[in-house]
């Protein structure tokens, strides 16, 4: 999977591989039936890439990868996948990147924050408690929220050293 942040920091932020890959599917593939979807062959090829990725990673770089050296796939193939992905909280889109990254746990809905590392890239999905003040703040105002992203930019550890 290419990557657009190459930095000479020695650090490992690889996704799943093997058996951890295959787990990662199968959640995702019960967290799809729970909610009455279905996890379509293309749904499950850029859910697949995501978790092999372990970071975020562009459209243009999943549409060319989708074949796995055969042809790319067709953009809206990729775009609907990870709109229906999206949707069911299996990844996010991080808008300060123009990317997407597989969804580190969490149920339906739920806010997401990002730790970015701004050198080599490493994203890290933590639950954020500050969601719980933003919705109070909201709800203060009369606003009823339906998505709360936190993207914080920074350097890893690993880039700090
Ligand atoms: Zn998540
Ligand atoms: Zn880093």
């Amino acid at each position: 999977m290419p990557h657009s942040h190459a930095c000479d920091h020695d650090h490992d932020h690889r996704g799943l591989q093997g058996d951890a890959l295959s787990v990662g599917l199968s959640a995702a593939l019960a967290r799809c039936e729970a909610a009455g979807q279905r996890l379509t062959p293309p749904r499950r090829r850029v859910l697949e890439m995501l978790l092999e990725a372990g970071q975020p990673v562009k459209a243009y770089d999943l549409i060319a990868a989708f074949g796995d050296g055969g042809a790319p796939a067709k953009p809206p193939t990729v775009y609907r996948a990870l709109d229906f992905l999206s949707k069911l909280g299996l990844a996010h889109r991080i808008e300060s990147l123009n990317a997407y990254m597989a969804c580190g746990g969490g149920g339906d809905g739920h806010a997401a924050a990002f730790l970015i590392c701004d050198c080599c890239g490493a994203t890290r999905e933590i639950a954020p408690t500050v969601a719980s003040e933003v919705e109070r703040l909201a709800a203060a105002q009369g606003y009823s929220l339906t998505a709360l992203m936190v993207e914080a930019h920074g350097l890893c550890a690993d880039c700090r050293s």
